[in-house]
């Protein structure tokens, strides 16, 4: 089994979510990855759709080391520095009209905390300190602190901590390809915002600050879409009622789907948006919160903002921010997100026909999943018993593969897989990928009986 660790290995003294143990990596570039034993496999996932530009980018390293000779850390509370205040700038560039205030942090559950805080501080700011319950979609994932846990539609996750934070409303999230009625891709859309109203309208609009969601879903759903009627419809509807609405793009920014916000593809208006992952790239844990002066004023005017992070706005992880964003402008990176991310649909696509188990194919870009099911008709999961989302990782991995997968969708359990390599990922490259997803999933028939 490659990905394990190598025999002999000693008992660590670290820990993560579980026991399982995995091989050491060795050093990576560009698309691969290659572990301590000089077994090198295709990063598909880009780590957790982090790395987005790739591995060991010389150009990113070189800013990084110049930053390293001048400042590594200047406290915020003691010096401005520069690639935070030029970070900040290029960002506010890249955001829709108005969202000019950059809130850095580092990592993406920092960035949804500091989007939920700052909310309800412009509620109380401006009289309106009745507006406390953000509602958020089920299945979703938010982030792993508490706040965040507690908008985040995922009961594994969220269970175990309910006495220590209060869960937030949930809807459903847009599962329209899962529905069987007559109605129409874009009435679905509808139906599904439409959710929105009736939860505010349940809850007491005088107490709903804020609704948030990923624009392109990320691991909870799979890539999950909605029809495109559904974002005006949820944007009207957080007007009507006075709500914040909330983009997490933890996942979806960073140009992941071919637009440097997933909420581009639709000319969303957010209030706020989280981001992370792909702004460092993976070369330095970083995060942000954009949100507009119309917010941010009124809560430094009463005081200030309760909130703040030690390492916020760091020297080398914006300097990284900085190239990171170079490589993407200099180098068409959304151009070829957008490229070879239609070429790689297109490929799972043809593999959705060879394989009738794979009942549905989505996303944008290079933020790309397909899911199982038992039966295209009825569109019914593959019994959870065949730990299918969890085969299909390590029969790609044995093959040279990363790839991404969970068992959860709409309501119901469902296995998908992502395949999200980085976005400077070449079309010969793309054939490789496919071809070893191609036989894993073959291996995946042949084993299950599918
Ligand atoms: N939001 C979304 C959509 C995510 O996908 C993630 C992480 O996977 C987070 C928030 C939390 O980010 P982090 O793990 O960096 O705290």
């Amino acid at each position: 089994m490659p990905n394990q660790p190598a025999a002999g290995r000693p008992a660590s003294h670290l820990f993560y979510q579980s026991r399982l143990r995995r091989p050491l990596a060795s050093h990576a570039e560009g698309i691969y990855i290659w572990d301590e034993t000089g077994r090198k496999v295709i990063d598909g996932s880009s780590g957790a759709m982090v790395v987005n530009i790739g591995h060991g980018n010389p150009r990113v390293l070189e800013a990084m080391k110049r930053q390293m000779d001048k400042v590594t850390f200047a406290y915020r509370l003691h010096f401005e520095n520069e690639p935070a205040e030029e970070l900040a700038r290029r960002l506010a560039g890249l955001m829709p009209e108005g969202m000019d205030k950059v809130f850095f942090v580092s990592g993406g559950s920092e960035a949804v905390e500091s989007c939920l805080k700052l909310a309800r501080q412009w509620a109380v700011a401006v009289g309106q300190a009745s507006r406390y319950k953000v509602i958020s979609r089920f299945p979703s994932y938010h982030g792993s602190t508490l706040g965040a846990l507690a908008v985040t539609g995922y009961d594994a996750l969220t269970a175990p901590f309910l006495p220590m934070m209060q869960a937030m409303p949930k809807i459903k999230a847009p599962t329209a390809y899962l529905d069987r009625d007559n109605l129409s891709m874009e009435e679905r859309g509808l139906k599904y915002a439409d959710m929105l109203e009736e939860k505010v309208l349940a809850e007491g609009p005088e107490s709903v600050l804020a609704f948030i969601m990923e624009p392109i879903g990320g691991a909870s759903t799979g890539a999950l879409t909605a029809p495109d009627s559904y974002y005006p419809r949820i944007r009207e509807i957080c007007d009507r009622y006075g709500i914040l609405l909330i983009h997490d793009e933890v996942m979806s920014g960073a140009g992941r789907t071919g637009k440097y916000l997933g909420g581009d593809h639709w000319n969303c208006n957010p209030d706020l948006i989280a981001l992370s992952k792909g702004l460092g790239a993976g070369y330095c844990p970083l995060g942000a919160m954009i949100a507009p002066s119309r917010l941010v004023q009124p809560v430094l005017d009463a005081g200030g903002f309760a909130h703040g992070y030690t390492y916020a706005g760091n020297p080398l992880a914006c300097a990284a921010g900085l190239a990171v964003l170079d490589e993407i402008e200099n180098h068409d990176l959304l151009g070829n997100a957008t490229r070879v991310g239609n070429l790689l649909r297109q490929e799972l696509e043809g593999l959705a026909e060879r394989f009738p188990f794979i009942g549905d194919v989505r996303g944008k870009g290079l933020l790309l999943a397909a899911e199982f099911i038992a039966d295209r008709e009825t569109m019914a999961p593959l019994p959870k018993e065949m730990n299918a989302y969890q085969r299909v990782v390590d029969i790609a991995y044995e093959r040279g593969l990363i790839i991404y997968s969970r068992r959860t969708r709409g309501g119901t359990e469902g296995d998908h897989f992502l395949v999200c390599p980085p976005m400077i990922i070449t079309p010969e490259e793309i054939a490789e990928t496919v071809g070893i997803l191609e036989s894993t999933l073959a291996e995946l028939a042949a084993e299950l009986g599918l």
